[in-house]
């Protein structure tokens, strides 16, 4: 079998609201999508999550091109010839968003093809019931709003839910991490996401306030980039620190895992290189006794890529899954997904269990 064509859509839906979170907010969710044919006339799916519009050109102009010919069940030779063997020219960002969608895709195919379903390619069944959290609560100028939110989530079972804050300084935005842990009660969950807002000094400050709250985890504290600062802010505070959504590759998180910069790491599969290189992130997140929750906020294609790893690999904990209503998500899924209690049961589709259907792109897909 041969890779003989790469399709690219770009999809996009508008909220009717906008979803702020501390670097600002957006009124659009836009989704890549590639659709890989081959000789055989198996098709497989996958999405590369960053600049849409980014990384659709570097698709059609580049990782489309490289993937003509190719063998889709041989996916280290794909990860080489499009991820390692660009290194001089790519080493971190929209192309390995890209290369990622296309390694999704060969998984999709080749589950389709031997007509099983991707976690059985990866290690086979490890668990058929995942735990999800609750995927997102937005900053809001009421805080009131946020804890509407809360409830609202909380009442479709999940026990573990995130919000963003930190649009305003540690002290002023104390009001709404209070908020939203009286009203879900001490019994649910609560992480608090950043989003890289925070300098050290307010991220510190921010820890010390908050830590009464009781919080799972907060979710990238500091700029990405600022790995030593992350891990001396981790040494200082009690609150689990977790990141990773904007790191690329296994030697991304190698440094992470080095600096002892978190307690969870969380690559997201459409950036990091694709579902290989997520697998080898949490083998080597395991050596270093550091819990994978993979970065989850797509299209239901990452979504069904992300159930798939994380069925198949040990190391893993909660899914993230989004409860906003405003990404192209379900609608995705050949198999509407089964969420009881807040656990998400385990689809038995071959391959990724996706479809790209009609309607879909008439009602999406950006011409
Ligand atoms: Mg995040």
């Amino acid at each position: 079998m041969i890779i003989t064509a790469v399709k690219v859509f770009l999809l996009q839906k508008q909220l009717t609201s906008s979803m702020h979170i501390s670097r600002g907010g957006f009124s659009v969710r836009r989704h890549v999508i590639v659709e890989v044919h081959t000789d055989e006339g198996v098709t497989g799916l996958g999405e590369g999550v960053g600049n849409a519009r980014l990384i659709k050109a570097i698709l059609e102009e580049q990782m489309g091109q490289l993937s003509i010919g190719l063998n889709p069940f041989d996916i280290e030779t794909l990860r080489h010839k499009l991820i390692d063997s660009q290194v001089y020219l790519e080493r971190k960002g929209s192309a390995i968003c890209a290369a990622s969608a296309i390694e999704m895709a060969c998984w999709d195919i080749k589950g389709k093809a031997l007509n099983i379903p991707v976690y059985q390619l990866l290690g086979g069944l490890y668990q058929d019931k995942i735990e999800a959290y609750a995927s997102d609560i937005y900053w809001e100028d009421d805080p009131a709003d946020m804890s509407k939110n809360a409830i609202r989530i909380i009442s479709k079972g999940f026990r573990t839910i995130k919000a963003h804050v930190g649009r305003k300084s540690p002290k002023l935005d104390i009001e709404r991490v209070k908020i939203l842990r009286e009203s879900i009660g001490n019994d649910v969950n609560l992480m608090i996401d950043l989003n890289g807002g925070y300098s050290s000094l307010e991220a510190y400050q921010a820890a010390q306030l908050w830590e009464q709250f009781n919080l799972m985890w907060l979710e990238e504290p500091l700029d990405p980039n600022q790995v030593d600062a992350l891990s001396d802010l981790r040494s200082r505070i009690r609150i689990p620190i977790a990141a990773g959504e904007n790191e690329f590759r296994l030697h991304g998180f190698k440094e992470l895992f080095d600096k002892n910069a978190v307690d969870i790491a969380m690559p997201d599969i459409a950036r990091v290189g694709g579902i290989q290189e997520t697998r080898n992130i949490c083998n080597l997140a395991e050596a270093y006794g550091i819990p994978v929750s993979p970065h989850n906020f797509s299209s239901g294609i990452l979504l069904a890529a992300t159930i798939h790893l994380q069925a198949s690999t040990p190391n893993t904990t909660l899914l993230e899954y989004d409860t906003s209503d405003n990404a192209i998500y379900e609608d995705l899924l050949i198999e509407p997904l089964k969420i009881e209690g807040g656990y998400v049961t385990v689809p038995s589709h071959p391959g990724l269990g996706v479809e790209l259907r009609k309607d879909i792109l008439e009602r999406y897909a950006v011409k």
